[in-house]
């Protein structure tokens, strides 16, 4: 059965009528840009085709209702009282919460959720659910979606309501994803580009078997070190440094903080010369730039694990493998590849056995391809 048709599935076996809307968010994996968006730089992702699916029904009153197939639990509260309740429903709310703070008119709603995202893999199955709840409520609320916005919304719900310190990169391109394209958004201003990508070619997503903690003070830190690095330098943030710029006035800066903005400075060359490479159709240069991402993730940045680092240079030892680095936040999630999607079958066994064998971990791979962004897949006027 396909996703779409579980969701329904389960939307008639719990309310026994049929879903005024079916929704569809993906997640995500980025290409290359990691860690640039909270230094208002550039990223690179691409929507997977892994998504949340949510299926759901108009309610005539203020209450919401959503039940997780996966956690096989229910979230329910009032739109005139939202409060925190430890769990998943925090990212529902904290969407609840915050389009009515930005003055967006919500009316209630039920529904049911699933999905195939691997939580905490790095894929931001986080972000899905905040974009699919988002469309829900703009579907019942009977107002337009805007991406951008929207993006801004799950942010803010994540930041402020679930109390996660991410940027705006996975709600974005949940929202704005094409197929065959990836996004390359400008975390300045949330200007996007769709990027079209080589046909021949595929992203392999390699789940290491070890997990972030998205409150890690990992990331926190990291954060604090390029706003003190952005501070040094004079400027707001990070993005407005450019490396010859970076080579003057680094001189006195503490060893840590300028390897940090090193990272992030190249980094964001690097995102610009990837899109070039791709518009090229330039699969080995691409590849090239990816490995350059990780090995200053790994060296500058300092985000990487063992796992990490053993699942990357496996990968790049691969036939059919132009590139591979670390993608998502660090400390653990995953990797990703780009290789030939003639070989992707080959690649993903080889890895697995050898990942096995060097670590004892059993990783997951996921030959992805990029699909669209968040959208309603199906809607019915009549409810019976
Ligand atoms: P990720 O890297 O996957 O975004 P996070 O820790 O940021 O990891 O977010 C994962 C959280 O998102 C889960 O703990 C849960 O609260 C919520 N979530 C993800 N998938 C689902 C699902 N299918 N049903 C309910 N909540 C989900
Ligand atoms: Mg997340």
């Amino acid at each position: 059965m396909s996703n779409q048709q579980t969701i329904t599935r389960a939307f008639k076996d719990h309310f026994s009528k049929t879903p005024h809307f079916v929704i569809r968010a993906p997640g995500r994996v980025n290409l290359i840009g990691e860690h640039t968006d909270y230094n208002d730089g550039f990223v690179l992702p691409m929507a997977i085709d892994r998504a949340i699916w949510i299926a759901l029904g108009a309610r005539n009153d203020r209450q919401v209702r959503l039940r997780s197939l996966h956690f096989d639990a229910l979230t329910e509260f009032s739109l005139d009282e939202i409060t925190h309740k430890p769990g998943w429903g925090e990212y529902i709310r904290g969407v609840a919460w915050a389009l009515q703070e930005a003055g967006y008119r919500l009316a209630g709603w039920e529904g049911v959720m699933t999905s195939d995202i691997p939580i905490g893999a790095g894929l931001s199955s986080s972000a899905a659910v905040e974009m699919a709840a988002a469309k829900a409520f703009s579907l019942v609320g009977g107002w337009g979606f805007d991406p951008p916005a929207m993006a801004q919304i799950g942010q803010r719900a994540e930041n402020q309501w679930v109390g996660a310190n991410t940027g705006i990169m996975d709600q974005m391109i949940s929202a704005a994803g094409r197929a065959g394209h990836a996004l390359l958004i400008d975390c300045r201003d949330l200007s996007t580009q769709q990027i079209p990508l080589p046909t021949e070619n595929v992203f392999v997503v390699m789940d290491t078997a070890t997990r972030h903690a998205h409150t890690d003070s990992g990331y926190n830190e990291r954060r604090e070190e390029c706003e003190a690095a952005a501070r040094f330098l004079g400027v707001s943030h990070l993005r407005d440094v450019d490396l010859p710029t970076f080579r003057d006035r680094a001189g006195g800066m503490g060893e840590g903080i300028r390897r940090r903005a090193r990272h992030v400075i190249t980094e964001n060359a690097r995102v610009l010369e990837a899109v070039e490479a791709l518009r090229q159709g330039d699969s080995p240069k691409m590849g090239r730039l990816m490995d350059a991402s990780h090995a200053s993730l790994r060296d500058d940045f300092e985000v990487t694990n063992r796992e990490l680092n053993v699942m990357v240079e496996l990968s790049q030892n691969q036939p059919g493998c132009f590139g591979a680095r670390m993608t998502g936040g660090g400390f653990g999630g995953s990797a990703v590849a780009l290789v030939e999607e003639a070989r992707a079958k080959e690649f993903t066994q080889a890895v697995d056995e050898a990942y096995q064998a060097a670590t004892g971990l059993d990783p997951h791979l996921y030959v992805c391809r990029a699909s669209n962004g968040v959208e309603t897949m199906a809607r019915s006027t009549t409810t019976s």
